[in-house]
């Protein structure tokens, strides 16, 4: 985090040139030194947790929904920009619209299990949270075909009983490197497609919403008017933008058509 891309012509170069050849060694060497000072299992898992890959690469995800009159919009805007991404979704909007979470899917993007509800874990509640997990990617694999992957917490919080209940659910955690703040009152085009380039580089990941859960009215415009802008930032900096599936994080499986 920290280091900008967008107007800084120095690391805008870094970054193409490094592209242009793509070694695998790059990877290792870009998630190494932030690394470096964690013991041997977390050195390989951290930056995968964060949602580190290929520094060739921008992944990009969503969050909270399938919402019926959002969603759609997002999946147009998608299309029209030739952008696939990863939709993080909770299972109780899934049973709710089923229709709109195949939609996703239909059009070519990545399903994960963003929860059942959006709660919040003031206690602790491991069974709850095991029974909760299971259920939602149960969903998700009924309405996309194949048990999902990747699982996000809601608000990012994943405390020690939700990681015990993504391991016995066969799911694994990844969080983001970069955000829009997308679910501001504020929030604005200008400001979402800012408040990413701030943070983003190859390799990172970056969280949108295209539902509102607890999110201020309109925000949701904010986020879809900022992703033209964000995906010409990636593709001046020659990042391919993509889903989770295809970026390379350490340890996952082969992107699957
Ligand atoms: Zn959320």
């Amino acid at each position: 985090m920290g280091e900008r891309f967008a107007g800084s012509q120095a690391a805008t170069r870094a970054v193409r040139a490094a592209c242009a050849v793509a070694p695998p060694a790059a990877a290792l060497a870009h998630i190494g030194p932030a690394a470096s000072w964690l013991p041997g299992p977390r050195r390989r898992w951290l930056p995968g947790l964060a949602g580190r890959g290929s520094p060739c690469h921008v992944a990009l995800t969503f969050d909270d929904g399938p919402d019926p009159v959002s969603t759609p919009r997002f999946l147009d805007a998608l299309d029209a920009l030739g952008v696939r991404a990863t939709f993080f979704v909770l299972g109780e909007n899934v049973v709710r619209h089923p229709a709109q979470a195949r939609e996703v899917v239909a059009r070519g993007h990545e399903l994960a299990v963003h929860g059942w509800t959006h709660d919040r874990p003031w206690l602790p509640a491991p069974a709850r949270d095991a029974r909760a997990l299971a259920r939602a990617a149960e969903v998700v694999a009924d309405v996309s075909g194949r048990w999902p992957y990747w699982y996000r917490p809601p608000y990012g919080i994943l405390t020690s009983g939700r990681w015990a209940a993504a391991r016995r659910t066969g799911l694994r955690p990844v969080l983001w490197t970069a955000w829009g703040r997308d679910w501001t009152r504020e929030a604005t085009a200008a400001s979402v497609r800012a408040t990413v380039a701030a943070d983003l580089r190859g390799g990172g990941t970056v969280l949108l919403h295209d539902a509102g859960h607890a999110s201020a009215p309109g925000s949701r415009r904010a986020a879809l008017g900022a992703l033209p802008g964000i995906v010409a930032d990636c593709r001046t900096a020659r990042l391919t933008v993509g889903p989770l599936a295809e970026h390379g994080v350490a340890g996952a499986p082969p992107s699957r058509p």
